[in-house]
């Protein structure tokens, strides 16, 4: 069964024949999602010369299966980096963030991308989740939103105990977003290489871009590929893929008025889309989890079929993103002190704002601006330390599964797939017919050829 997002479906693109690399650039940007594309534009307004590789086509990735939320409030994020980091720190994200959203939004008035202006909201459904609900209102009270209001009454067709809510934020289309971008970012020069996937970059500034369809030269490499495709810095060992999914329902009329996020478990996320569409989104787990994928789509339906019934399903889709252990994106150098390669990512599922806010806080650190803000995106801070008891512990968990995953292997006769990123033994996607991988969330096709990173090679066993 072929899963497609609803912003796929609307904008289908082929994964085309890799094109010839070549040449020597001011920039190459690896990825073309959220993250890539806006750097891409943005040093391509500035008149860097530059050439951006994407593995399969633009949006293939995370961005063409958002929910996309355009938002500031973001579920129960910012008392979770108000545990953990001073309030500077959670201001100076609140500031990121809020910059991301606004240049989103003029971005899509300058270039005519539609957009809906709607209330978000993180409610609860029990007393223990308004109490965190609660905890967040104060995290982004102190983070300086203070727009952030308690509500008692959540306009929902089920019971709630309550939510924040903060008006005019905004949904989007993220397929349109991506592509005027791309042609935004052609018009100033750019050049965007799709179907071509990055074996490795070799030296950090200048460096050379490895492909299979040629190398090519860069004074600056950003790698925009969510999580990142080179092990120098280890930024598989910083956080954790997860997994989930997302509906599309058919209604008579809208549904829900606003965007909602639920504190407690399991996570429900509800919004509309245009021509009367519901979104549920949900159900997420680590990559690659001992569970069945379909097993957790039909929850989603089921619940929905409860919540909102007479909706037909339309769409069905899955996508991935990265929880890192210190609860903040990064976005700067893959090593420290050396800012020839740079990376990106650890957006929690909130990279709409923080995917343009770290293609900001990037093109700041090549074009020579500065945002105040940018601080807390560094990768290489001493609060990375404060991630470490937590890193040590997930990654306690990567090696108790990479060790499972070789005895059930040997065990056995199924003789599932070894990961070509660090030999995790795959696990069978039975919604999407794919191999994921337990460990850092690589996964590929049934031909062996990558679907998403960090893995660059394909499944040695097989051809594609
Ligand atoms: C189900 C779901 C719902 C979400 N909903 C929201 C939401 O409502 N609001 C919000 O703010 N955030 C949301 N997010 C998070 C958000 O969508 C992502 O954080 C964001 O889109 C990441 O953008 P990106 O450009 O960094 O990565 P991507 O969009 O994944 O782009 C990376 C690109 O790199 C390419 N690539 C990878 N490896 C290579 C290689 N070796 N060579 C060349 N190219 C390569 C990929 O093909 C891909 O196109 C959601 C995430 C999920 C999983």
């Amino acid at each position: 069964m072929a899963l497609t997002s609803l912003w796929h479906d609307r904008h289908p693109r082929e994964e085309p024949e890799p094109p010839a690399v070549a040449g020597d650039w001011d920039v190459v940007v690896v990825g073309a999602g959220l993250t890539g594309l806006t750097t891409a534009a943005l040093a391509a307004r500035a008149g860097r010369s530059v050439l951006v590789l994407e593995g399969r086509h633009v949006g293939a990735g995370t961005t063409g299966g958002s929910t996309a939320k355009v938002s500031l409030v973001q579920g129960t994020r910012y008392s979770r980096i108000s545990r953990r980091h001073p309030t500077s720190v959670l201001r100076e994200y609140a500031d990121a963030n809020a910059e991301g959203l606004a240049w989103i939004v003029r971005f899509c008035e300058d270039h005519g991308v539609g957009y809906q202006r709607r209330p978000a909201y993180t409610y609860a459904t029990t007393p223990a989740g308004a109490k965190s609900v609660r905890a967040e209102l104060d995290a982004l009270h102190k983070a300086g939103l203070e727009q952030a209001e308690w509500v008692d009454e959540v306009p929902l067709p089920y019971p709630t105990t309550g939510a924040v809510r903060m008006d005019d934020q905004a949904q989007l289309d993220p397929m349109e977003l991506l592509e005027a971008l791309a042609a935004h970012a052609r018009e100033h020069g750019a050049v965007i290489a799709e179907g071509v996937r990055v074996r490795g970059v070799q030296g950090h500034g200048p460096s050379r871009v490895v492909t299979d369809a040629g190398d090519a030269g860069a004074a600056t490499v950003v790698v925009a590929t969510n999580m990142p495709i080179l092990d120098r810095g280890a930024f598989f060992a910083r956080a954790e893929p997860t997994r989930s999914y997302g509906l599309a329902f058919r209604a008579s009329g809208r549904l829900v008025d606003g965007m909602y996020l639920s504190a407690d478990g399991p996570t429900r996320s509800l919004r509309d889309a245009p021509e009367d569409l519901l979104l549920v989104g949900g159900e997420g787990h680590k990559v690659g989890a001992d569970t069945s994928e379909r097993g957790h789509l039909d929850r989603l339906r089921a619940w929905t079929a409860e919540h909102f019934p007479g909706t037909e399903e339309t769409h069905a889709w899955s996508a991935q993103d990265y929880v890192p252990h210190h609860a903040l994106p990064y976005a700067g150098p893959l090593l420290p002190g050396l800012g020839g390669i740079l990376v990106a990512g650890g957006y929690s599922k909130w990279g709409l704002t923080n995917g343009v806010a770290a293609a900001l806080a990037l093109s700041g650190r090549m074009l020579e601006g500065h945002q105040p803000w940018a601080a807390a995106y560094r990768p290489w801070s001493s609060r990375e330390l404060t991630g470490i008891p937590d890193a040590l512990r997930i990654n306690a968990n990567v090696a108790v599964e990479m060790t499972s995953g070789w005895v059930h292997r040997l065990a056995t006769r199924d003789d599932p797939p070894v990961c070509t990123h660090l030999g995790g033994v795959l696990r069978w996607n039975d919604a999407e017919e794919s191999w994921d991988c337990p460990l850092h969330g690589s996964r590929f096709r049934p031909d062996g050829a990558v679907l998403e990173g960090p893995a660059t090679c394909p499944l040695r066993n097989k051809t594609g």
